[in-house]
């Protein structure tokens, strides 16, 4: 897809502690997994038994790390992280793991998602004479363990979670517990993992697959996990805890063979497809996904209404990270570096072209006019969410209002825009029946989010404009 077509991925954490094994190989096959959720920065911090090593620097993964790199990083437990900058600006003074030393003790944090009572923390603790290193607002979360730490590890985290406001699924290291927190909304996902004598803490269970770990379990809303060499420990903060966990996981940001709060992506996205068919049918010789983000939903679709489905757009897969956008003329072009047309395939047909969703509009409407220009006879466009229609407060990088296409127009005048014969996005009902959680935020497509936000916050807060 084109730039800025798609939301932007936050973060993903990840954490290991073990008995017996080192665990610098797990931490960086981990985060390769969670890749996708953000490839500005990685980081990996493993205690050695005296002191926290840490290695972090821009890029992906694969990358920052090699087998030189990774032998250094001996220990046997740790944390990894990969990042997109919601808050803070692409600077490798905000990568992650952040690396502190108090009370003759070492911490290191990760921290996915987005506080948005940042300014007002960070302000307070600036009139108390703290220093920042960062831009982000992960290292308020970390000055504030450290002014509460003579209550105790676990108070001091709990006293934090009761000032910060927003989303948090966290992975922290000290010289003897790796712990996990999940906002009391647990708005970000976390979950927990185990093989052998070595638990891991990850984003998505999909990290555990890789390493041959098992999901056990989600970290609960307002739950903080701290495991040592004896076991797990749980401890919870005495508040309602009010689950609101984010749509957009299941939609779009986390990989399909995830499972998240017990419910599986993969087979989530294709029941948004089979609910999409009932809530819009219409006949067509063949379901076209946009490749890769729409062909769950896209199967989903073409197995409730029996159209066969086809792969009528083609994508080059080594263009990546490196595609150099072209000039505003030519996105054309750009488009179709990305994506071609098969045209012996569309040729004549009435073709339902499927995607997880529209931003801006700008790339749906030239893989319209591809198809067409393919020879398709008719393109139906069917998004198995709702228009997104406002901007995320949460950890989730949202264009401003006046971009997104779902803000700005109708469902007719968007149909109009992108050249499409018919379109139909998914309601809100249908995506919250198929989802099957009691309460889910869809703050982006109705405004409706876990926590009140003054809104019109800049995501570069502590930098000088
Ligand atoms: S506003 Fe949208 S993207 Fe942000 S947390 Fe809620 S559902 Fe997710």
């Amino acid at each position: 897809m084109g730039n800025g077509e798609k939301l932007k991925e936050e973060c993903g954490v990840f954490g290991a502690f073990s008995l017996s094994s080192l665990v610098a190989f797990n931490i960086y096959y981990g985060l390769q997994a969670l890749q996708h959720r953000g490839q500005e920065s990685a980081g990996i911090a493993v205690y050695d038994g005296e002191k926290v090593n840490c290695i972090k620097g821009l890029g992906l993964a694969t990358e920052v790390f090699n087998k030189g790199n990774l032998k250094v990083l001996e220990g046997k437990m740790g944390i990894g992280h990969v990042r997109y900058s919601t808050t803070g600006s692409n600077d490798i003074v905000n990568a992650q793991p952040l690396v502190a030393n108090f009370r003759k003790e070492y911490m290191a944090l990760a921290h996915n998602g987005n506080l948005i009572n940042a300014e007002e923390l960070r302000n307070q603790l600036e009139d108390e004479g703290r220093i920042f290193q960062t831009t982000s607002d992960s290292e308020i979360i970390l000055h504030l363990i450290a002014k509460n730490f003579q209550k105790g590890l676990i108070e001091a985290i709990q006293e934090t979670m009761r000032q910060i406001k927003g989303s948090y699924a966290l992975v922290i290291l000290t010289d003897h517990k790796l712990i996990g927190v999940r906002d009391v909304n647990s708005i970000r996902p976390l979950c927990i993992g185990k093989k052998g004598d070595t638990y891991f803490l990850a984003s998505e269970s999909c990290a555990f697959d890789v390493i041959g770990a098992k999901l056990i379990r989600d970290v609960e809303a307002g739950e903080i996990v701290a495991i040592d060499k004896n076991g797990i420990n749980s401890f919870r903060l005495e508040v309602e805890e009010k689950k609101m966990p984010c749509v957009f996981e299941y939609i779009y940001f986390a990989r399909p063979d995830s499972v998240i709060d017990g419910k599986s992506v993969y087979f989530t996205r294709l029941e948004m497809g089979k609910r999409l068919a009932i809530e819009s049918p219409i006949e067509a010789d063949l379901v076209v996904p946009v490749p890769d983000s729409g062909v769950a939903a896209a199967r989903g679709y073409s197995l409730q209404s029996g159209i066969p489905m086809g792969e009528g757009l083609i994508k080059n897969k080594y263009i990546g990270r490196t595609f150099i956008a072209p000039d505003q003329k030519d996105r054309e072009t750009g488009v179709k570096i990305k994506l071609n047309v098969l045209k012996e395939l569309v040729k004549s047909k009435k073709i339902v072209l499927i995607d997880d969703s529209i931003v801006r509009g700008t790339t749906m409407k030239r893989l319209v006019n591809l198809l067409k220009s393919g020879g398709a006879k008719e393109v139906h466009v069917r998004i198995s969410s709702p228009p997104v229609k406002y901007s995320c407060y949460f950890g989730i990088d949202t264009p401003t209002k006046k971009e997104l296409i779902g803000a700005r127009m109708s469902v007719e005048e968007i149909r109009k825009a992108i050249g499409a014969d018919s379109l139909h996005f998914l309601s809100i009902e249908g995506l919250k029946k198929n989802i099957g959680l009691e309460s889910i935020c869809t703050g982006c497509f109705d405004g409706n989010y876990p926590l009140e936000v003054s809104k019109g916050k800049s995501k570069y807060l502590f930098e000088k404009k």
